[in-house]
């Protein structure tokens, strides 16, 4: 199944899934979509090729280049000097290599591990620590939905 036909279900299923909740506010509704549909790419991470990877690869290096900026510029914008420089260079080439080499070499089999209930609960877990559980329930939806697409559900 494409990316697009992934994105479309998680939206469908996280729509439903906070409708059941009772929420009944437009934006909420579209926000909780939206996340459903980003939450449907996440099981596919473990796939080089995957939209989900690709978006994740070029995220990645925005956020490790934010943060090496950040952390010898702090939160204002700065014109770096030449050490400060050095410094950003560093801190990005190690945050984008950890990244590299994990996917390298610890990347779980397609669909194995990332494809599964417990994996959907992990995520779900996760998403309710950091973002609240009107999310994380979007959320799950979409992660669920998206094994129900590919027909392939395990429990662990
Ligand atoms: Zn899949």
């Amino acid at each position: 199944m494409n990316w697009r036909s992934h994105v479309l279900i998680g939206i469908i299923f996280a729509i439903i899934a906070v409708l059941i909740l009772g929420t009944r506010d437009t934006i909420t509704i579209i926000l909780f979509g939206a996340i459903g549909g980003l939450a449907a790419l996440v099981p596919d991470l473990d796939h080089d090729t995957s939209k989900g990877r690709q978006l994740l690869d070029m995220g990645f290096i925005g956020f490790s280049f934010l943060s090496a900026y950040g952390s010898k510029c702090g939160s204002v914008v700065c014109l770096p000097n030449l050490e400060q420089v050095s410094g950003i260079a560093t801190i990005f080439f190690a945050l984008v290599g950890v990244y590299f080499v994990f996917f390298k070499f610890f990347k779980p089999n397609h669909r194995g591990i990332t494809h599964t209930i417990l994996a959907t609960i992990v995520f779900g877990v996760l998403m309710y620590f950091f973002a609240g559980l009107g999310i994380a329930v979007a959320g799950i939806a979409g992660y669920f939905s998206h094994m129900v697409a590919d027909q392939h559900i395990k429990l662990i």
